[in-house]
């Protein structure tokens, strides 16, 4: 994307690293912290990994729709959650599943949740000088998930959301994305859901949630109620995925 934005005259960068070559960037393992994600870790490597297959689906989901099947092989997903555009796939998804960001300059590392990532389009909380070296999603046991797109006629995302809950069914998390500069993220008290309730109720009070909550954007791409309807029936049948019923 970088390398698109160069061609297009838009940034002219002294100097271009590619990090892609550094091996403790490239990992993918599950340690005292997590599920550990390095950086350069490319959205085809997401999506034929093992761990992230089994243990973080919505993430190996998102990651099929970074871009087509040949970026895909270039993609990274820091580089994705890095350009603060409300059209990409990884924040969504990182953000379902509570990840932390491990962020590095050359005297500290600190760790911050992937929600405070983002604070405008195309703007980001990282310094000047700090890069993002890891993703660490805090449940070592893995969270079961999904993760829906619509796009327009254009393949414009409209809406998406992303849903993970963990295996112990203890806590789930709905995040809707590609509406607003950043994504709107819900947990299980937020959406009123309730584990030993019926589906229908729960998905009932689930979209009534989103629907009161969420203030999309409206733009050449799509109005804000388009956008709120649409975001309203993805959660539905993601969650009807998930969780069975009607
Ligand atoms: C035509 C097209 C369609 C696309 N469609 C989609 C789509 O539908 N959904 C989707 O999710 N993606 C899509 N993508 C891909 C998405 O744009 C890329 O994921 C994104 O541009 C990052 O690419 P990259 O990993 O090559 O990062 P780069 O282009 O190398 O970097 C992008 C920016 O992030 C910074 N950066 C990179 N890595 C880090 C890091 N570790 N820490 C801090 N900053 C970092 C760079 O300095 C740069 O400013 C599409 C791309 C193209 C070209």
């Amino acid at each position: 994307m970088l390398v698109n934005m160069m061609k297009e005259r838009m940034v002219f960068p002294e100097y271009v690293i590619d990090i892609k070559g550094i091996d403790e960037l490239k990992n993918i393992e599950i340690t005292q912290r997590g599920i550990e994600i390095g950086s350069a870790v490319t959205a085809t490597e997401l999506q034929k990994s093992g761990i992230i297959r089994e243990k973080c689906p919505s993430l190996a989901k998102a990651a099929s729709y970074m871009g087509d099947k040949i970026l895909q092989n270039s993609v990274t997903i820091g580089g994705n959650i890095s350009i603060g555009m409300p059209s990409t796939d990884g924040l969504p998804a990182l953000m379902s599943m509570d990840a932390l960001l491990e962020v590095k300059n050359i005297e500290r590392t600190r760790i911050m949740p992937s929600s405070d990532l983002v604070v405008g389009i195309g703007k980001t909380s990282l310094g000047i000088d700090e890069m993002i070296t890891k993703i660490i999603v805090p449940y070592k046991d893995g969270l079961n998930g999904t993760y829906a797109k619509f796009l327009n006629a254009s393949e414009v995302a409209i809406a998406t959301a992303a849903v993970s809950y963990t295996v112990s069914k203890g806590k789930l998390r709905v995040v809707v994305g590609a509406i607003s500069a950043k994504p709107y993220y819900f947990d299980e008290s937020l959406l009123g859901w309730k584990w030993d309730g019926t589906i229908d109720e729960n998905v009932r009070s689930v979209v009534e949630v989103i629907g009161s909550s969420i203030k999309p954007m409206s733009d050449a791409v799509a109005s804000a109620e388009y956008r709120k309807e649409v975001s309203k029936i993805l959660v539905s049948r993601a969650l009807r995925e998930l969780f069975g019923g009607e």
